[in-house]
């Protein structure tokens, strides 16, 4: 995907402000042990036997190679136990590191984007558009499945979302407002973030906002837009239908989104109001036979009554 150099050096200025933040941090520790008089000793009196080790086995000395050796792990015993005397552990002195694939550089070893790094990249888009990050619900706060015979559809979605990296079809969730789409819509985005990968949670609004940006950008900053609808992990785009339509190029947009998500084995999911009738009204034939693909799409009807009134 092509980034635009400004959205690139912005990610790149988050990398470095989390190196350098890890690497204080961990000079910080470094400065409380040393302030402390007994591991301050200890500290140099191991350098001392690492000195010696060295000499004896250039010279050849067993006797004193060993006995360098005995001294060198005395005083890191007492190093130690300073250390954890003080609170304060091996980790602790090292820059932590938040992503091991790329060591927070933000790029893997053949010098493509880390994973981590495209997650910032998107974090970066949608604060830039004004998307604020929503807290999302969990699993575990669903207590009323029984009451609508959703325990099934719940405990499907969540296996469905442990192994969201290899599943290749798509979800939608159709049905009148209130039966509980968007709860586990965002049960289920959660889920996906929590295994540390990379969901997209828009409202049909925020993807009306991301289309109208993509639409009036510069030709150099529309892969910004793009990658956040097909760069992600999961996407999930709730209520869609009560959005604006953006004239000509909402059904198009979305047809792209849809279609290209499919090619690349990357699902997406919907929960809309809409009927069938109102779907292809609203946005066309390509898109409904798109979303009626059995193979690449599966349509879960809610119906019931209205979860929110049952307490
Ligand atoms: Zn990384």
């Amino acid at each position: 995907m092509n980034y635009s150099n400004k959205l690139l050096k912005e990610a790149n200025g988050v990398f470095e402000t989390r190196r350098k933040a890890a690497e204080e941090t961990a000079e910080r520790n470094r400065e409380k042990l040393f302030e402390n008089g007994e591991y301050l000793a200890a500290y140099n009196a191991y350098n001392g036997a690492k000195f010696d080790l060295g000499k004896a086995i250039y010279g050849g000395d067993e006797k004193a190679a060993k006995t360098a050796e005995e001294s060198m792990k005395k005083y890191d015993g007492i190093m130690l136990s300073v250390m954890k005397n003080m609170g304060i552990s091996k980790a602790d002195i090292t820059p932590k590191v938040n992503c091991e694939k790329c060591g927070d550089t933000g790029r893997t070893l053949s010098g493509k984007p880390c994973a981590c790094f495209i997650k910032v990249l998107h974090e970066l888009t949608l604060e830039d558009l004004g998307i604020e990050k929503r807290v999302l619900h969990d699993f575990s706060e669903a207590e009323y499945l029984d009451k609508n015979d959703l325990k099934d559809t719940y405990e499907k979605m969540k296996k469905y979302c442990s192994n969201i990296k290899n599943v290749d079809f798509s979800i939608v969730f159709r049905g009148e407002v209130g039966t509980g789409k968007s709860f586990l819509a965002e049960c289920m985005a959660n889920e996906v973030t929590k295994q540390g990968l990379n969901c997209v949670y828009l409202s049909a609004y925020d993807l009306y906002t991301v289309f109208l940006r993509y639409h009036n950008a510069p030709v150099y900053e529309k892969g910004d837009y793009l990658d956040l609808l097909l760069g992600c992990d999961f996407l999930v785009i709730d209520d869609l239908g009560c959005e604006p339509l953006l004239n000509n190029v909402s059904g198009q947009y979305l047809y792209t989104v849809i279609s290209e998500r499919a090619e690349r084995k990357m699902p997406f999911l919907i929960t809309t109001n809409l009927t069938a009738e109102q779907i292809l009204e609203k946005y066309g034939e390509r898109i409904m036979s798109r979303l009626n693909d059995k193979k690449r799409c599966i349509t879960k009807r809610f119906s019931g009554e209205d979860l929110r009134k049952i307490k």
